[in-house]
């Protein structure tokens, strides 16, 4: 069978309901997770091995591997340099400053060392918290991997986030260090990173004791004298440096990274060390199906959870090399448009499995199909795609063009690895289209009742998904510094039972494949980001001009979703005269592209002269949603005042 019509059949129509091997795999992994996982753990270099697998005596808290002594680093970097020290293991490609190097993995060796013992002179020891402020460059990947060396915590916040938002994370992970740079770079445009950093360690109360900055040549940097240090002189300082690997119990904290909910403050998703290093190990083998000595190409950030799981760790302790890109999927080496960069660097790297989000696909849709047919694509084997729902058409396009299986997987920075997805490292399984799969091993996924609780088991019953625990290895283990909050957050919204809420809505089909509805919460998704609208609104209504605000989610044909704010102003010279409103808007907008960053700034500010709420006073924000996306707005016997609703409706209009 020729490559394209093996697609057309795993993608499209074959309905293969029997899946005997994976079903097994599946059933051993939720009847018997202690024998399951004690094969599992085996994919791994422990220092000492685990004395128990799991510990679930306390739930909702599963502590994987106990007794266990291991290392992130050791298994990503130094268990490879016997067998395949001198193969890729970092290829790094900038289209914005043209750059392309590869490291082997004792180039790689040697440079985490450095890293590491450069942080170790600036004092930070186990257990002190790292601050990683980065764009995609190497030395984010080796600030990562020096972290996890010498048994700090590594908090990476995305490059995109700006100083409120970034204060917000200092102040909650009190680092001793922040990593950083002179500036990222987008489509050409220099963004400087330090001024938005100085002005986040202004506002914050905690103040690290130091910051290590890589000048990349791009803008300007002012340093603070004794608090600052340039990261070259000190790398060089420790050109030779030998730091071996911290042993680390499994349940040590690797990392923290933060995630929006449905309050203004950010949680930090807190992961172990054992757990996820078996988690990634395990997914490469039966998810990703990635093999040492090939290359992996995830066009994620080291800002998210994917960075995380599938630019640094995941890839690395395969022993496949990773591709680590910086730029826009439009841009070639030479800073000309090139919407084939991706696949020009697919076919040069001899790229096997990749990793992407559909916002991206849907951005090369929009270029010259042809490109996707001048390269040599028969390295890849699959494209996986998530962090967003894969829309028919675009998951069809991108399937068809490359002629390889396109797979949807679903999960989220609380997992750290996909939910569902279809395993085919473990059994040849099929995709369908607007599907993300079926639950992964070690998932115990149901769907809920929203208001009764109760299981629903047929097919098409709409309800919310939740996952009952113990939760497997690479699940979070808490909110980093509240249990609570963990608990109550995630394991109490169903009455009487204590299971794991994803707060999406899903529905599962007669082969049980499962369906994503939407979020039940007030999270958005722009772009396969996610968002909290509450923090937006947080933003807006500290905007002198502004009384009452509700951001909202809206349906977007290239982004999946957009905020949309719908603002009551403070005088009613907004609601009367264009130009008034013309300005406030383009105020409120940019406060929340310089606090948050461009990504959380709303596409539009529409002014009304009052809200829809309840009776009680709870804002309608589905209510508004569905009319921004002409649906009907449901049941409204709950709300106050009709006309705020049609208010927003007249606003739209105009
Ligand atoms: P994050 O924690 O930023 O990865 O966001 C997780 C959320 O993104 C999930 O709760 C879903 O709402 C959404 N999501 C992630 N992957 C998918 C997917 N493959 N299909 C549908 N929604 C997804």
């Amino acid at each position: 069978m020729d490559r394209r019509g093996k697609v057309a059949g795993r993608n499209h129509r074959r309905r293969q309901v029997p899946m005997s091997r994976y079903a097994e795999f599946y059933r051993r992994s939720i009847e018997t997770p202690e024998a399951f996982w004690t094969e599992e753990s085996r994919l791994i270099d422990w220092h000492t091995p685990p004395q128990q697998i799991l510990d679930a005596g306390k739930p909702p808290f599963a502590n994987w591997f106990v007794g266990g002594r291991t290392n992130l680093c050791h298994n990503a970097v130094d268990r490879h340099l016997a067998t395949r020290g001198d193969q890729p293991a970092l290829i790094f490609v900038s289209t914005e400053t043209g750059t392309e190097k590869t490291f082997s993995f004792k180039e790689l060796h040697v440079e985490v060392q450095r890293m590491a013992a450069s942080f170790i002179a600036l004092g930070v020891g186990r257990g002190d918290r790292v601050l990683i402020y980065m764009p995609m460059v190497p030395e984010a990947a080796f600030a990562m991997l020096a972290c996890a060396r010498i048994g700090a915590i590594h908090c990476v916040v995305f490059g995109g986030f700006a100083s409120v938002s970034l204060a917000s994370r200092i102040d909650d992970a009190t680092p001793k260090l922040i990593v950083s740079a002179d500036a990222g770079s987008r489509g050409g445009k220099v963004l400087p990173y330090k001024p938005l950093l100085d002005e986040a360690i202004r506002i914050s109360r905690h103040k690290p004791a130091s910051v290590l900055l890589t000048d990349r040549g791009l803008a300007p940097m002012d340093l603070v004298e004794g608090r600052d240090h340039l990261a070259a002189p000190l790398l060089e300082a420790h050109r030779d440096a030998q730091v071996p690997c911290t042993w680390l119990d499994a349940a040590d904290i690797s990392y923290t990274i933060y995630t929006s909910g449905t309050t203004g403050k950010p949680k930090g998703v807190q992961r172990d060390t054992g757990g996820y290093a078996v988690a990634l190990a395990a997914s490469m083998k039966h998810i990703f199906d990635g093999r040492a000595g090939e290359t992996y190409f995830s066009t994620s950030d080291i800002g998210w959870v994917v960075g995380h799981s599938y630019i640094v760790y995941g890839p690395l302790i395969a022993g496949m090399a990773t591709l680590m890109y910086e730029g826009l999927p439009t841009q070639g080496l030479d800073g000309q448009p090139d919407g084939g960069i991706w696949w020009r660097l697919v076919e040069k790297y001899k790229v096997t499995v990749m990793f992407s989000a559909p916002t991206a696909v849907r951005v090369l849709r929009k270029q010259d199909p042809a490109l996707l047919k001048k390269y040599d694509l028969s390295s890849l084997r699959a494209l996986f795609l998530a962090g967003e729902p894969l829309d028919e058409p675009t998951g069809r396009w991108i399937a068809e063009g490359l002629g390889v299986p396109v797979i949807d997987n679903y999960w989220q920075t609380e997992s750290g690895w996909p939910i569902l997805t279809v395993a085919n490292g473990v059994e040849a399984t099929p995709s369908k289209f607007g599907s993300p799969g079926i639950p992964m091993y070690g998932f115990n996924v149901k769907i809920l009742h929203e208001s009764t609780g109760e299981e629903l088991t047929g097919a098409h019953e709409k309800g919310v998904v939740v996952i009952e625990g113990p939760t497997p290895p690479g699940f979070m283990q808490t909110i980093w510094r509240d249990d609570e909050r963990f608990v109550n957050t995630y394991w109490k919204t169903v009455p009487g039972k204590l299971v794991y809420s994803t707060f999406d809505w899903g529905i599962r089909d007669e082969d049980g494949y499962f369906y994503i509805l939407g979020r039940t919460d007030d999270v958005i998704n722009v772009a396969g980001h996610r968002l909290g609208t509450r923090e937006i609104e947080e933003c807006v209504s500290g905007h002198a001009g502004v009384a009452e605000v509700a951001v909202v989610g809206v349906a977007d044909a290239l982004k999946g979703q957009v905020a949309m704010a719908f603002v009551v102003p403070k005088d009613g010279a907004a609601l009367a005269d264009a130009a008034a409103a013309q300005k406030l808007e383009g105020d409120i907008m940019k406060r929340v592209a310089d606090q948050l960053g461009a990504l959380a700034r709303p596409s539009r500010v529409r002014f009304v002269g009052a809200l829809p709420k309840t009776r009680s006073g709870k804002l309608l924000r589905r209510a508004i949603q569905a009319v921004c996306e002409q649906r009907d707005p449901g049941d409204l016997t709950t709300m106050d005042d009709p006309a705020a609703l049609q208010q927003v409706r007249q606003v739209l209009a105009s």
